[in-house]
């Protein structure tokens, strides 16, 4: 075993890795990647996505230098929410759930990396959440707030490790200080139960409880597919804005994909609202608005067939029309 480092900070409450070792690297060195550098020479950690790559053996060292227990190390990691809130991470190509970085050589092309200027104002030492990572996360449970993706002056995404972080490594603006943006009660409500799920203190709600949590955040995210990149998408979110208020306007997507991970956090809180009456008294409010809509069978189970949980297979083959004949 190596010995322990001098200043071995512990990792936070939800902590990311890269957050960690971030805190652990200025620490003990004047420069990130010299401490890179010395304990894990010709390693390249810090252009790729270190948080859903999570070598095995870094994560290992950095929790035998700073004494803490390996379990409490990977629960750093994207991986640790396998078989929770998705199968696997994939690294190379679009992981569901995760929000993508877009690293291109040493730059981000992606706001894959949300944060809450609150949460880190007020952190002694300010660190990353690995629910800031996360597609079902557009909000901050503790203030309230909708979570910022990119910096106010000059739109660039986080990048923690670079510059004098919490400010933007391009401009210099402090993260901290970012203009509040208040969430939606009903949202914050139902994302907060979410991240309940996903770190084992909750369960699905009533009608869903006997689903495994992979399986639910299968269904949500169908759910969050057919409001977002459906063909009659328009039309459900029409019908739900019409009785519950909010802004039916499409998503402005980065790529043509579609996918709710490519989503501003802005626009993805307006979409994650509409889940959230959709899933509300799971399936009548579904099945109600939806046929309102229009959404057909055909069109309901429109996605990657093997990713639809059987619930919602059959409901949507119980309870909604085959289309007009
Ligand atoms: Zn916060
Ligand atoms: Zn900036």
């Amino acid at each position: 075993m190596r010995d322990l480092l001098p200043w071995r900070p512990k990792p936070k409450d939800d902590e990311l890795l890269s957050s960690w070792l971030l805190r652990v690297a200025v620490g003990n060195s004047p420069k990130l990647h010299t401490f890179c550098h010395i304990v894990w020479p010709n390693r390249h950690l810090w252009n790729r996505d270190l948080d859903a790559m999570a070598p095995s053996d870094i994560v290992q060292t950095l929790a035998s230098l700073t004494g803490t227990s390996a379990t409490k190390a990977w629960g750093t990691t994207l991986p640790s929410l396998e078989g929770t809130l998705y199968e696997r991470v994939r690294v190379n190509n679009a992981s569901r759930w995760v929000l993508p970085l877009g690293v291109y050589h040493r730059t981000r092309r992606r706001a894959g990396q949300q944060w809450c200027g609150e949460c880190l104002r007020h952190d002694p030492q300010p660190y990353y959440r690995k629910n800031w990572r996360l597609a079902i996360s557009s909000t901050c449970s503790r203030h309230g707030l909708v979570l910022a993706d990119r910096c106010i002056e000059c739109a660039s995404p986080a990048v923690p490790h670079r510059g004098d972080d919490p400010n933007c490594h391009v401009c210099g603006s402090d993260r901290r200080f970012y203009p509040h943006l208040p969430a939606r009660s009903e949202t914050l409500q139902f994302e907060h139960n979410l991240r309940s799920i996903i770190a084992g203190r909750a369960r699905p709600p009533a009608t869903l409880k006997h689903l495994y949590p992979v399986a639910f955040f299968n269904l949500v995210r169908q759910v969050l597919s057919i409001v977002t990149a459906n063909p009659r998408a328009q039309r459900l979110r029409d019908v739900v804005c019409k009785h519950h208020g909010g802004d039916p306007r499409p998503a402005l997507f980065e790529t043509k994909l579609g996918a709710p991970e490519l989503l501003s956090s802005v626009d993805r809180h307006r979409m994650m609202t509409m889940v959230a009456h959709l899933l509300d008294g799971w399936p009548y409010k579904f099945t109600a608005l939806s046929a309102e809509a229009g959404m057909w069978r055909s069109w309901a189970m429109r996605g990657h067939q093997d990713s639809i949980p059987y619930e919602y297979a059959s409901v949507v083959q119980r309870y909604l029309g085959a289309g007009p004949t």
